[in-house]
């Protein structure tokens, strides 16, 4: 497999960075997880956007290399893929020794793909294994500590609430420092209550998930009522249905939730034929 390091195709093998890179040494460095169907990069705009503005968080707005996406088409070709998933990492680059950043001369970026064939709702491993998911006691970090829009390096916070689940389940709900439903560790949360559609705000402590923006335009165009807002646990709790979303999963059902059990619902599989659908026809 080739990645894509500063400009160039190299073997994964021989692809290295300096231990001082500041992705490295500090999570200080953004990136984006998306995918390529039949050779698509599916809502580039949205991921080179949310890069941009997470670049921009950090105080290095010109590391975003103006020519990034073609540096994943490159990827694609030279590995011979066109249903993948594929990784964008923009980091500080290399610097002395020191917290205190300096500017962004040499930023360190890095493509790196790996096929994911397409299921569709029909034979997506997801489908077969809905979610059990748990809400563990580890807090999201608030958005006035790192900033929620933000998808840096730093996912300490994720790898800590993977590592408070059980065995049995598979993913980890957080609640903010208030103690309301903020999302879980690496995807978005969704529950439907008497036909309407809740998801928590992107107000709150949440990252803005791409797959989130497309669900919620997929179920405005289908005339599903939709409300965002902050939700205490209990809402969860009474909910008909719930599921999660993000890039790899696209939408992935609930069937546990804290040892209770939640049916396959309605609504998660019409808004998964719609995303079917969108990914086939749309042009992206
Ligand atoms: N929240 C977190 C913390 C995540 O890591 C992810 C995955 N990027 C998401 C939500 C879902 O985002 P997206 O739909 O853009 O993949």
């Amino acid at each position: 497999m080739f990645v894509h390091l500063n400009g160039d195709l190299v073997p994964d093998a021989e692809a290295a960075i300096p231990v001082s890179d500041r992705g490295f040494r500090y999570g200080d460095a953004g990136f984006e997880t998306l995918r390529a169907y039949g050779g698509e990069l599916f809502r580039w705009d949205a991921h080179e956007s949310r890069l941009r503005g997470t670049l921009d968080a950090l105080g290095m707005p010109d590391a975003l290399p103006g020519d990034l996406r073609d540096r994943v088409r490159e990827t694609l070709d030279a590995n011979d893929l066109a249903d993948a998933y594929v990784r964008v990492s923009v980091t500080r680059g290399p610097q002395a020794g020191k917290l205190a950043p300096g500017p962004a001369e040499h930023p360190t970026v890095v493509v790196v793909t790996k096929p994911l064939p397409r299921g569709g709702r029909e034979s997506d491993s997801v489908w077969d294994a809905p979610a059990r998911v748990e809400t563990v006691p580890t807090r999201r970090v608030p958005d006035s500590a790192i900033p929620a829009d933000a998808k840096t390096h730093n996912y300490l916070n994720g790898v800590l609430a993977k590592r408070d689940l059980s065995p049995d389940a598979d993913a980890a709900l957080m609640l903010d420092v208030d103690g309301n439903v903020a999302e879980c560790a690496t995807s978005n949360v969704f529950f439907a209550r008497d036909g309407v559609l809740h998801t928590p705000t992107t107000d709150g402590d949440v990252l803005p998930g791409i797959t989130r923006d497309t669900v919620l335009d997929l179920a405005a165009d289908r005339g599903i009522p939709v409300e965002t807002g902050r939700y205490g646990p209990e809402a969860l709790r009474d909910a008909d249905e719930l599921f999660l979303t993000n890039t790899t999963w696209e939408l992935r059902p609930v069937s546990a939730l804290d040892g209770r059990g939640y049916p396959v619902g309605d609504l998660a599989e019409t808004l998964a034929d719609a995303y079917d659908d969108h990914v086939e026809t749309a042009h992206y």
